[in-house]
């Protein structure tokens, strides 16, 4: 009985409350009209009728029914109009566009779904009436601004706010795009530099949209991809020699503030000089001025040409920030998708991880670890996971990364650091100790690895180096031994001597790359021991000038290096006895 009265009286009573926005208000009859047409629509008993005025309507009206949004003002025509004309970028036919506009102009209304902000902080917006919103969907508020969809809850949805926040005010409408988060992109977008969101920064005016690509993909499959098994060269000997680099590994370059981690990566860039390698360097959290010297000196070394800066700096919201990397690499896949390799870099992680830890207590998760979420494991591995070398069926592309992470007191075991490592295939480590005393770039030998890069390793550099971690390994022990006793044999003097000047070698000056011939021959000579003799302080200037004297005498050896990439035992015999000659020639003796 009381249930069938409840139905009764609901279905007798059915209260509808709509909105209508207008420029200039309706009169009393066209609105008495709307009112009769919803009662009807929606078979409703009455019609609460809130009403609105808002000049940037310019005409027409908004009508807002639940989570419906009937936009029939002459604004979102003229947006419309706007948008065609983007897509069709001015080469398509203007007339038939206009025309086709202003038919819809005059008929159809665009129905979207949508609602209004509901509160507004920290650059979080709560909004109703998005009941079919998705994860990481765009909405876009009334000024234009654009929001990405985070939490959705059964009342309302928390959007983080991709824009200034202070231009934004409760209540003011949002509606529902259907689209995913993407970036412009573009041969164009090549030398340039550009924000989280793919707009550039750098007053150079826009760039010529070719494709859209969307900010979060999935990571490519394991049939799609093939072993790394081609070098990815850095220039930088330290790491060549010891811990290759192939291209679509993921290698964290990982240290204390102010040990190098940024120079490696970019010296790494400026090696990529006529390689036909694309790099991508994203800056996350960075100051707007360090960002502004990177650029600077990537021009002075040509390398803006291959080369496109994404930055999210500090000053901007932790959303930008948070977003800044996944745009980054899908510039990084649209290279990819060409068959291109692609070099990208994310300086550094550990601020993205901060900034997602700030989003993430706003959105109010619950903290874990360090106060950081539960996800953020995930944060980083379906970031990395998308670099990967495809095979020949899908374009032979690929994306190398080189993610960069900021350690405290060299603490290694850090929730970040930790969860980094496990996800890349290695490490340079880089050690303030190390970089104090002027061993720059600053490598621990020791705590560096590379899983994968011994198969993308030159043979020629891999024949010469192969020896060079024990020996430097072995060279560390004998030291701590020899600062306690005075006598010490020929041998162990000999072995001294010569760690000695492997580690001088190693040193090695900002923006100086090495090519890969150059540090065959250096190796070749040097793992003989052929440099000893010669006083640590010397041995580099020797090495340089035996270089290039090497380079005019014995050309052919070096074209058949550079060209073969192997190292046949005659040219390494050649190499050797040219260190002897070249020491006569500056008038150092055989020990
Ligand atoms: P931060 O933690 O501030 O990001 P970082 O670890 O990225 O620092 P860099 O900015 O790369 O370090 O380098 C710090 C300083 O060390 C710079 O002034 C740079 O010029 C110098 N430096 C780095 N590598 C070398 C090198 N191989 N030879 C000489 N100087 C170097
Ligand atoms: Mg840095």
């Amino acid at each position: 009985m009381a249930t069938d009265f409840t139905k009764k009286f609901f279905e007798d009573n059915r209260i509808l409350k709509a909105r209508v926005s207008y420029a200039k208000r309706p009169s009393a009859e066209e609105l008495e009209r709307l009112s009769q047409s919803l009662k009807e629509t929606y078979h409703a008993t009455e019609v609460i009728l809130e009403e609105e005025q808002n000049e940037e309507l310019i005409g027409g009206y908004v009508l807002q029914v639940g989570d419906r949004i009937f936009d029939n003002s002459v604004k979102a025509s003229f947006d419309k109009l706007q948008e065609h004309f983007k897509q069709e970028k001015g080469n398509g036919n203007v007339i038939s566009v206009l025309k086709s506009n202003l038919d819809g102009l005059n008929g159809e209304i665009a129905e979207t779904e949508g609602g209004h902000i509901l509160r507004l902080h920290d650059g979080i917006a709560a909004v109703d009436g998005m009941s079919q919103a998705v994860y990481g969907e765009i909405v876009l508020f009334e000024n234009g601004t654009k929001g990405l969809v985070q939490n959705i809850d059964e009342t309302e949805v928390l959007c983080i706010v991709l824009g200034d926040e202070q231009e934004l005010e409760e209540g003011d409408r949002v509606i529902r795009t259907g689209k995913r988060a993407g970036i412009p992109v573009g041969k164009e977008i090549l030398g340039r530099v550009v924000d989280a969101l793919g707009a550039p920064i750098d007053g150079a005016g826009p760039f010529r949209e070719e494709d859209w690509y969307l900010i979060e993909r999935k990571a490519p499959g394991v049939l799609e991809r093939q072993p790394v098994n081609v070098p990815m060269q850095t220039g930088i000997l330290a790491i060549d020699a010891m811990f290759p680099i192939g291209r679509g590994q993921r290698e964290l370059i990982i240290g204390d503030r102010q040990t190098g981690k940024t120079s490696i990566a970019i010296d790494t860039i400026i090696n990529q000089k006529d390689k036909d390698v694309i790099c991508v360097y994203v800056a996350i959290g960075q100051k707007a001025s360090t960002v502004a010297q990177i650029v600077s000196n990537l021009k002075k070394h040509h390398a803006m040409d291959y080369c496109v800066v994404v930055s999210a700096s500090a000053s901007e919201p932790a959303a930008l920030q948070y977003l800044a990397p996944y745009s980054g690499t899908a510039i990084a896949e649209y290279f990819m998708d060409q068959g291109k390799d692609v070099l990208i870099i994310y300086d550094d992680l550990s601020k993205h991880a901060v900034a997602y830890r700030a989003l993430s207590l706003l959105l109010e998760r619950s903290p874990g670890r360090e106060a950081y979420p539960g996800d953020v494991f995930y944060l980083h591995s379906r970031l990395l996971e998308r670099s990967s070398r495809m095979d020949e069926a899908h374009g032979g592309g690929s994306i190398t990364a080189l993610p960069i992470v900021e350690t405290q007191g060299g603490d290694v075991s850090a929730y970040i650091p930790t969860n980094i490592i496990s996800i890349t295939d290695g490490q340079i480590f880089l050690e303030s100790d190390l970089f104090f005393a002027g061993n720059r770039p600053a490598v621990n030998v020791g705590l560096s690895v590379s899983r994968v890069g011994g198969a993308a390793q030159t043979k020629a550099l891999k024949k010469v180096s192969g020896t060079l971690r024990i020996d430097l390994a072995q060279y560390k022990e004998m030291e701590s031994f020899a600062q306690f006793s005075s006598e010490l044999d020929s041998e162990t003097k000999e072995q001294l001597a010569y760690g000695e000047q492997l580690m001088e070698l190693l040193k090695q000056p900002l923006y100086e790359p090495k090519s890969m011939e150059k540090q065959v021959i250096i190796l070749g000579a040097a793992t003989h021991r052929s440099f000893l003799g010669i006083p640590v302080k010397e041995v580099r200037a020797f090495a340089e000038e035996f270089y290039q004297w090497f380079a005019q005498n014995y050309a052919a050896v070096l074209d058949e290096i550079r060209d073969t990439g192997n190292l046949s035992d005659d040219a390494l015999e050649i190499i050797r006895n040219g260190a002897e000659e070249y020491k006569k020639v500056k008038g150092y003796g055989k020990q």
